[in-house]
């Protein structure tokens, strides 16, 4: 069985009979003969059914938020907010898709030369938890426009937004097969990559599932695109606009309660601002409210699981051995763990090497911008970095010389539709949103015509 359970009442929600090898099989086998006639739908009926997707999820906002918040703790307000970012990113990718697939011509010795993006048949997606719905959907929109179909692995915690969403689809008029969910936990993954009807594979979670699933599709020569954990700093620099960036470095750790990637996780401040950005910043801290996910005003809920919640407990500890010293919070009750910050955090503390994936943000001081350039490129991860100043063309400068997937200038790090998002180094590679994400699983075809 795949239980699914509150996290915030610790009661069980569902048990979810898992698929059986036949019914994935099954299932498979479905999906490759409904890409056989999904790849050679054109660009607008792709498009039209995409947007019927964007008015389903207005329209069913409700259930699906209390369905993500009770089945990982975030609290309701951003469950909400999740959902219209989906709806947007539709509406992005209905308009724009036609023009990032359009064929491209090239000057060669030939009567004519070009390139068309043409769609590689089934993909599956192996997603994690945090974002039960945006995740999935940065996927299979851009899949599903340019003409693959997609399968679905969801983390087992949220198998009840995994089957929402597969009902969207259906919903919305997509043929049987071009979104389909497989209810199983991550045992059966590795045959079906490498049963022949996958081509391609993208997950989006930690450092070892990654690696068991890019080193399985590696094995079949099939393509991966890997979007996993980071620990993005925030810098803020002694010019900066203390208050606002007080403002977004307090969003950028503690929405979600902490559980995203790209929340900025090691706060490096300048150590002429330090204590006037501490003081501030621990004041806006404190006025977070925590509860009940499913009340409208909770800024920070339960984490997804209390294990999860116990993990970020040790690495806390550990560092307070080392030498950290509790500045807020820093206690846990069950899957509930209070905002948390942790000051004299220094480079080999767990809490600045690791991912902190909970609302607990360490905190360091530096005194030069070569400081802290080192310091933001001193983690194994690289997915993106936020600076805090108001001398932008010195910013910009110092933007080339961060080793990260990006970096955001006076600004959280977030995925937008309309930008490449991913990593480096073990936060994985390839892109995803933008022209550059729906181009990762295409047959890129050179065609010659002499
Ligand atoms: P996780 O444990 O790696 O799980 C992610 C998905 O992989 C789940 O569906 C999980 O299934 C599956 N999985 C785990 N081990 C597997 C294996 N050996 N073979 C095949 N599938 C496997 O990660 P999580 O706890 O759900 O999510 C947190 C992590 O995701 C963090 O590190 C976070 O930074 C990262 N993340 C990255 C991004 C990004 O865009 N870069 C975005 C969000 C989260 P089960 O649930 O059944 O185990």
């Amino acid at each position: 069985m795949i239980t699914t359970i509150n996290p915030y009442t610790g009661n069980v929600l569902k048990e979810h009979v898992p698929d059986s090898a036949d019914q994935i099989e099954t299932k498979l086998k479905i999906a490759d003969k409904a890409y056989k006639h999904w790849r050679d739908t054109d660009m607008e009926f792709r498009a039209q059914l995409i947007r019927r997707v964007g008015e389903f999820l207005k329209k069913n906002e409700d259930e699906y938020a209390k369905q993500m918040t009770l089945e990982m703790g975030k609290p309701i307000s951003q469950s909400r907010s999740e959902l219209e970012k989906c709806a947007w990113l539709c509406e992005y990718y209905a308009d724009k898709a036609p023009e990032f697939l359009k064929s491209e011509s090239f000057a060669t010795e030939y009567f004519k030369s070009y390139v068309s993006y043409e769609p590689i048949g089934v993909v599956l997606a192996v997603m994690p938890w945090n974002y039960p719905f945006w995740q999935v959907m940065r996927f299979i929109v851009p899949a599903l426009m340019a003409g693959n179909v997609g399968v679905l692995k969801h983390a087992s915690s949220v198998m009840g937004s995994a089957l929402l969403l597969e009902q969207l689809f259906s919903d919305a008029g997509f043929p049987e097969g071009c979104f389909t969910n497989l209810t199983v936990s991550s045992d059966p993954i590795e045959e079906v990559i490498k049963n022949p009807i996958i081509k391609a594979v993208t997950l989006t979670g930690s450092k070892p599932a990654g690696s068991a699933v890019a080193g399985t599709a590696g094995s079949q020569i099939k393509k991966t695109v890997l979007e996993l954990g980071g620990n993005n700093a925030l810098v803020v620099f002694k010019d900066a606009h203390i208050d606002s960036a007080v403002e977004t470095c307090v969003t950028a750790r503690y929405q979600n309660t902490g559980q995203s990637c790209i929340a900025g996780k090691r706060l490096l401040l300048h150590e002429d601002i330090y204590h006037e950005f501490l003081a501030k910043f621990t004041d806006k801290v404190k006025s977070l409210k925590s509860g009940n996910p499913l009340d409208e005003d909770t800024y920070i809920g339960v984490m997804a699981r209390e294990e999860l919640a116990e993990e970020l407990e040790e690495l806390m500890h550990k560092s307070v051995e080392m030498g950290a010293q509790f500045h807020l919070g820093g206690k846990r009750d069950g899957a509930y763990f209070q905002p948390t910050i942790l000051t004299h955090v220094t480079r080999h503390m767990p809490v600045f090497k690791e991912e902190t994936f909970g609302p607990l943000i360490a905190v360091s001081s530096f005194t030069t911008d070569d400081e802290a350039i080192d310091m933001i490129n001193d983690s194994d991860f690289g997915l993106g970095a936020s600076l805090f100043s108001q001398d932008l063309e010195r910013m910009q400068k110092l933007s080339p010389r961060i080793d990260d997937g990006a970096v955001f200038i006076n600004e959280k790090v977030t995925s937008h539709p309309n930008l490449p998002f991913g990593g480096t180094g073990i936060s994985g590679y390839g892109r995803e949103l933008s022209e550059f994400g729906i181009r990762e699983f295409v047959n890129i075809k050179t065609v010659v015509v002499n």
